[in-house]
């Protein structure tokens, strides 16, 4: 059913593509027939319908979101949330790196941050730090160089991390010791009904991996007292990050070294997302995969990397059926030999195809 009603969705935006010339934007404006969800009006960005997700995640592979908007600017994300029906599933996406969209695609809408969210300027200069302000779509490498080339040190790490900023608050991203929440001073958020929000890390319990906001009283989740993130009541626009004044040479040194230790350990020529599982308390997953004898095991397209373990690589023609059913199998093995319960550090979301449902 879901399949013929995007084929059906399909023929009438045989572009999938549905971009709104400026003169078009009037208040009189009315939907292309068919259409089920048009353009809300008094916004300027570019709304697609039927978008495939596999050119958005690293894995390229996956299904397609019911609609998918690129904002032209943080006032025009805001109005655009602010038309959402409140019931529209929003689903913010970065560069797609630590994400699989099932093969059914998603339903709702997905919002692109690397589209607009894209200004890094350094907000001030003091003595011994800088406070660098930072839009939720610009690419953490970028922030790493931004920060060395102005002096400023303790950024390096993201050198090597190739999602957003955006992404990298939502997972807390790190490696090599840092971790993205470590540098944070302050962030800003925007809920459902285009408000913004400033906040700063005592609003969040923060985790390896996990970033989980505090609900105030009576906010939106008063019983639960944690919400998501990532899920859906606020999202990342911006982040001022605070890093001490250093040795910008030293730095970008630094990031080489560690760039270059990533090319050599990773196979970073194959589409990936990186570690597929969180590291279990005092071990790695890496290193229990590959204790079960699983490198090199595939199922359809999908490939544990023989150079890193915990890498499942898409060799070209892996569904997202492929990768996940990979998933559940090193679980299902590391669990039965060391009885140790890997967790996903990738998100999944959407819907199987029909045919696996
Ligand atoms: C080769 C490779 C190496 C990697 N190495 C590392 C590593 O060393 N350390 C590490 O931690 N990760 C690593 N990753 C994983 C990934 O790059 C990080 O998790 C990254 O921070 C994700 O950013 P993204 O923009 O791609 O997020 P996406 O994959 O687009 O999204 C990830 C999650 O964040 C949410 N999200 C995205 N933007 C926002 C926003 N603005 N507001 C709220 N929620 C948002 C999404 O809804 C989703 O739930 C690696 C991935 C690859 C492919």
């Amino acid at each position: 059913m879901r399949t013929q009603n995007v084929h059906s969705q399909q023929s009438v935006h045989r572009h999938g593509l549905y971009r709104i010339p400026a003169a078009a934007r009037m208040a009189d404006e009315q939907p292309a027939a068919g259409l089920q969800n048009p353009m809300p009006q008094r916004v300027r960005g570019e709304l697609r319908l039927n978008e495939p997700m596999s050119r958005h995640v690293s894995w390229r592979a996956g299904g397609l979101a019911d609609r998918a908007y690129l904002p032209a600017d943080l006032n025009d994300l805001r109005a655009f949330l602010r038309s959402c029906e409140p019931h529209e599933p929003v689903y913010f996406v970065g560069l797609g790196s630590n994400l699989l969209v099932r093969d059914g695609g998603l339903r709702g809408t997905v919002v692109f941050t690397h589209w607009a969210l894209r200004d890094v300027a350094v907000e001030s200069h003091v003595e011994e730090s800088g406070k660098v302000r930072v839009q939720a779509g610009v690419a953490s490498p970028k922030v790493a160089r931004f920060a060395a080339v102005h002096d400023l040190v303790g950024a390096e790490f993201l050198a090597g991390i190739p999602g957003t900023i955006g992404g990298a608050l939502a997972m807390n991203a790190g490696c090599y010791g840092g971790e993205t929440w470590d540098i944070v001073d302050s962030v800003t958020t925007v809920d459902r009904r285009g408000e913004l929000h400033e906040r700063t890390p005592a609003h969040y319990r923060v985790a390896y991996r996990s970033v989980a906001r505090v609900a105030q009283t009576g906010g939106a989740h008063p019983s639960s007292g944690l919400c998501d993130a990532a899920a859906g009541d606020e999202w990342f626009v911006s982040a001022v990050l605070k890093l001490p004044r250093g040795d910008g040479a030293a730095s970008r040194s630094t990031v080489k070294a560690l760039l270059a230790q990533r090319i050599a350990s990773q196979p970073l020529g194959e589409p990936n997302a990186g570690s597929v599982f969180r590291n279990p308390p005092g071990t790695y997953a890496a290193k229990l995969i590959e204790a079960c004898g699983l490198k090199g095991r595939s199922v359809g397209g999908a490939v544990i990397s023989p150079k890193h373990a915990n890498f499942i690589v898409n060799t070209g023609s892996a569904r997202a059926a492929d990768i996940e059913a990979l998933i559940e199998l090193i679980q299902e093995t590391v669990k039965d030999k060391f009885e140790v319960h890997l967790e996903r550090e990738v998100r999944i979301v959407g819907e199987a195809a029909w045919s696996e449902s």
